[in-house]
């Protein structure tokens, strides 16, 4: 008999006259964040709903975040990002197709959104906590799979804009707010379902959209609601197999906004060719274009000359729904990091009980609750645009929510990702996609500095705008001196109307951390809004996450941010 070996312990097995070691046993790793219901497990959402308006959607919530936490609905998360869309200009037999192939898992993403009404409920069902509920319910599929949102989202944004010509938006808003989801390559009139796509971007200018050289060509009459043919390129458009786009061209009068579909009403196919698809580093589910316009037949939308102010009503909407993914991205990446830190000991105790951990935990939940808060607050300015107050202090809140919170996103997604540790890295875990689809919200729909600028913008021509969001910013006075004391600080600054550009970033970044910090003074958990205030609102001289002063309650805050799985 052979000696045993000198590595079986006493789980080693004996096969023939072999002795099979079990090398070791699999301890000390997580379990699988899944099988858990997301807006369950999500206290700060719960609160959020409430306090905003849409209480009576909380079962449908609870509904919706056990379908975004099954691990069934994830994998598709994974497999849609696994298998990159494919671009096929032709068909075997020579027609020209410009058809983009997508995985099965995008399209059931697809489906399950169209079906919950993500592109459509607070246009159909406009009133208290629509919107609200609607961005809830983005928030939780957005963590599940932030690229096909982006056809999603531009459906949902079109229909402010279409509702400016209304002969069009008669032909195509019921199939726009269908609650059903058709991928079929055909016809729009072949179709009881829509979506809807955005072509701005050329590439002599994207933020400067009025150097577009796209040219329009009237087909008989000129002017709103008449047909034209478009010449020209995009140099980005994203999910190109929408039904139609809507487009920024060239007319006479000035540049303008067109709706210009797929196919021509005759069924033949409309001349725009996708030239290839861009190679992303995120946002790889989605498939984003460069095409170009071969006298593609679109329809003019609002005023000839007006396309900014025309399509400007969607991209507003679209800045909102940016707001929201940074916002879930975050919430995920939080989710992430505490559950991990739950599960996994280090040096003899679990990683979030022990101190330094506890101190970068708080401070990526902190950020996550403040992004939230804002969102959704927000999301009741949109419910309420008939006040007065609400439709100023959207005005303002859009850019610079926008701004402040997509730009928070990367770094919170890296942070985030450490706290895994080197798994944190693998493709088989969400961080990595988190990380790599983080910067994009910042970018498109006006990067950071326009953001800022349009923020200057809104000020000038309408001052009340400053008027509200301070006005609401105020109600916190008097709960904390932290905030009192920047608050006042940032309203002098504001008298200073010297270089205002320049310093545009300084005072975005502190209207944003003052709404945030009133945000959570008025309404949030107590540890929440004092660590935020200790931390934002005063500076110890740390620049990194993990830079909470002694005294915060952090095992408060990582509580309520924890899900509880496993
Ligand atoms: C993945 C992806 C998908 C996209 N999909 C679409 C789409 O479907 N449809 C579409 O129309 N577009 C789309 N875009 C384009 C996107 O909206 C633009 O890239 C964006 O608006 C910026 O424009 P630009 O790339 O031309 O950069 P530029 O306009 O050249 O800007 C470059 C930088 O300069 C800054 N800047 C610009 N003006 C000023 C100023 N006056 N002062 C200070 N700084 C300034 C900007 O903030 C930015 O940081 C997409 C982009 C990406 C990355």
């Amino acid at each position: 008999m052979n000696a045993p070996h000198p590595n079986a312990g006493p789980s080693s097995e004996k096969a023939g006259d072999r002795h099979l070691a079990v090398t070791h046993e699999v301890i000390n790793q997580p379990p699988m964040l899944e099988n858990y219901n997301l807006y369950e497990q999500d206290i700060a959402l719960q609160e959020a709903v409430k306090r905003e308006g849409a209480g009576k959607a909380e079962n449908d919530l609870k509904t919706f975040g056990a379908l975004a936490g099954d691990a069934a609905t994830i994998d598709l998360g994974f497999r849609a990002n696994n298998n990159k869309p494919v671009f096929n200009t032709h068909d075997r037999f020579g027609h020209r197709i410009d058809e983009v192939d997508f995985h099965p898992s995008y399209h059931e993403l697809m489906r399950i959104a169209f079906e919950n009404d993500l592109h459509s409920s607070p246009w159909k069902h406009p009133g208290k906590g629509a919107h609200v509920s609607r961005a809830a319910k983005y928030y939780l599929h957005s963590q599940v799979e932030a690229a096909h949102c982006c056809p999603v989202t531009m459906t949902f944004a079109a229909i402010p804009s279409i509702r400016k010509q209304p002969e069009l938006a008669a032909l195509w808003e019921s199939r726009i707010l269908a609650n059903s989801y058709d991928a079929r390559n055909l016809p729009d009139s072949q179709k009881s379902s829509v979506s809807i796509g955005m072509a701005m971007t050329e590439k002599q200018g994207g933020s400067d959209v009025r150097a577009n050289s796209t040219l329009a060509y009237p087909t008989g009459k000129a002017g709103p609601g008449q047909a034209y043919e478009l010449v020209g390129h995009k140099w980005f458009v994203s999910a190109p197999m929408c039904d139609a786009f809507l487009v920024l061209a060239q007319a006479t009068g000035g540049l303008s906004c067109f709706l210009m579909p797929r196919w021509r009403p005759d069924g033949t196919k409309n001349p725009w060719q996708i030239q290839q698809l861009k190679n992303k580093m995120g946002n790889v589910a989605n498939a984003s274009s460069e095409v170009e316009l071969r006298g593609a037949l679109a329809w003019m939308i609002g005023e000839e000359g007006r396309g900014v102010p025309t399509i400007i009503e969607m991209v507003a909407m679209t800045r909102f729904d940016c707001m929201i993914g940074s916002s879930a991205g975050m919430r995920q990446a939080v989710a992430q990091a505490t559950h991990h830190s739950r599960h996994r000991s280090a040096f003899g105790s679990r990683l979030i009980d022990q101190p330094l951990m506890q101190n970068v935990l708080a401070d990526l939940a902190l950020e996550s609750e403040a992004a939230l808060a804002y969102t959704m607050r927000v999301a009741r300015a949109l419910d309420n645009q008939d006040q007065e107050h609400e439709r100023l202090f959207a005005r303002l809140a859009t850019p610079v929510g926008k701004y402040w919170i997509c730009k928070r996103a990367p770094n919170h997604a890296y942070e985030s990702m450490e706290c895994i540790g080197g798994s944190g890295v693998m493709e088989d875990c969400i961080m990595p996609r988190l990380f790599r689809e983080s910067p994009v919200n910042a970018i498109w729909e006006g990067s950071g500095n326009v953001q800022c600028l349009d923020t200057l913008r809104a000020i000038h021509k309408e001052p009340e705008t400053l008027d509200a969001f301070f006005r609401e910013a105020a109600q916190a006075k008097g709960t904390d001196y932290r905030f009192d004391q920047f608050l006042a600080q940032l309203q002098n600054d504001f008298a200073d109307v010297s270089d205002l550009q320049y310093r545009a970033r300084n005072l975005v970044d502190r209207l944003a951390l003052a709404m945030q910090a009133s945000l959570l003074l008025r309404n949030g958990d107590k540890a929440v809004a004092d660590a935020f205030c200790a931390s934002r609102l005063q500076s110890n001289g740390g620049m990194n996450y993990g830079n909470l002063p002694s005294g915060i309650d952090a095992a408060a805050i990582i509580k309520r941010a924890t899900p509880i799985v496993g």
